[in-house]
């Protein structure tokens, strides 16, 4: 039998920090390795598989669209894309779209337009101020906007331009805005920094501190947009409009795509400010089209917060029989449990041998994100091993 794990010690740079199955296919909520064991995921792809895996409509206009034309050069008009811009248009607040291949480069080109919009209109102011904790992306520019140390440590001296400030704390970004400011970056829910909600009356308060200095407010909605959080896009729960928006992961639900949605005054682009070879292919935007389809046939943001609530109901019932968890927290399909101990690990391996995939996103927290197509029945599954774990770990 083939070793696939010494094969990827081998060839490939990107190393599992401990031996994991090979996943060989997926539907619905479940994965199957090599061996034909199946896991029941929470993790969805790092909150990417909303529909689950390998969702049929989704094959399908993949398939067509792939029979049809999957690339052409960007000096060409191309229908998928133009549909995708209006569409996403016309279910948000932003007047205008424009389409990459992953989250990193959506936040990329925010900054890039954020600093282009310093230059023009806020006589050339150029820094960005993100949070602490948050997590925007791996390239360069984006390790710098994210408020990491451990990220940021090796690749220093980091380009310039970035502050990075607490979270949930408007006196922290007051203070840091200056002259050369251009432009606040958020996520309303920190994924990777352990699922931190941002509170409604910060979240205010920055959307009123960007209008007095006319800053650009940027959201990134890369792991909570398309529905996870309960409504098709968090900031919907916030009452505000930002200037931008930043989304990937759920909208093409397992095919890489990102997009920069912008209001009509913060699109101070002109032709060759920004661009991509692949960005906005036919065939990633007739995925993201079928997505939102499936989105809304099965009313997937409600879904999300009903589904949302009852796992989190199941999880505090952990937590009032394991006094080990401190905390449930998070919004719709996007929630965390705080451990008082640092097991979350041994809670993800654990599970893992039970059948159960979920994240370790700090030593002490678990986080879960499954598909938004999960049922109460998933939802008890996931909760008895979890719980078996906890009584194993705990013995
Ligand atoms: N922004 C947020 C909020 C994310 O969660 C992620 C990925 O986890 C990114 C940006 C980066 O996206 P990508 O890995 O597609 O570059």
């Amino acid at each position: 039998m083939t070793d696939w794990a010494e094969l990827e010690r081998q060839y490939l740079m990107y190393k599992v920090s401990r031996p994991q199955p090979v996943m060989v296919r997926g539907e619905g909520p479940w994965l199957w390795d090599g061996e034909d064991r199946r896991y029941l995921d929470f993790v969805g792809g790092w909150a990417v598989n909303l529909l689950g895996h390998s969702p049929r409509p989704v094959v399908d206009a993949l398939c067509r669209q792939a029979a049809q034309l999957m690339h052409t050069s960007n000096q060409f008009y191309t229908i998928p894309q133009i549909l995708l811009a209006q569409r996403l248009v016309s279910l948000t607040c932003f007047q205008k779209a424009f389409f990459v291949n992953s989250g990193a480069e959506a936040n990329e080109a925010a900054v890039k337009l954020a600093r282009k919009y310093g230059k023009v209109r806020l006589d050339g102011a150029y820094e960005v101020i993100t949070a602490l904790k948050s997590f925007h992306g791996r390239t360069l520019a984006m390790v710098a906007a994210t408020g990491k140390p451990k990220y940021q440590e090796p690749y220093r001296p980091l380009p310039e331009g970035f502050v990075n400030v607490e979270f949930n704390n408007i006196e922290a970004i007051r203070k840091a805005t200056k002259g050369q400011t251009c432009a606040v970056m958020l996520e309303l829910v920190q994924g990777e920094g352990g699922v931190n909600v941002a509170d409604l009356g910060y979240i205010r308060q920055v959307r009123q501190w960007c209008d007095e200095r006319g800053l650009l407010f940027i959201v990134d909605e890369i792991q909570t947009g398309m529905g996870r959080t309960g409504t098709l896009f968090a900031y919907q729960q916030y009452g505000i409009e930002p200037d931008v928006m930043t989304l990937a992961k759920g909208l093409g639900a397992g095919f890489p795509i990102g997009a920069l949605l912008a209001k009509d005054h913060a699109d101070v682009w002109e032709p060759g400010d920004h661009g991509t070879t692949f960005g906005g292919n036919p065939l990633a935007c007739s995925v993201a089209l079928a997505v939102l389809d499936e989105v809304e046939r099965l009313n997937l943001p409600e879904r999300a917060r009903a589904t949302g609530e009852y796992l989190r109901q199941r999880l505090m019932e952990l937590q009032a029989r394991w006094p080990v968890i401190a905390e449930v927290r998070g919004l719709g399909l996007l929630l965390a449990v705080q451990f008082k101990e640092p097991v979350a690990r041994k809670v993800v391996q654990n599970a893992l041998e039970e059948g159960l995939l979920v994240n370790a996103v700090t030593d002490e927290t678990v986080r879960l994100m499954p598909p938004l197509i999960v049922e109460r029945e998933h939802v008890d599954q996931a909760v008895q091993v979890l719980d078996s774990v906890l009584r194993r770990l705990t013995a």
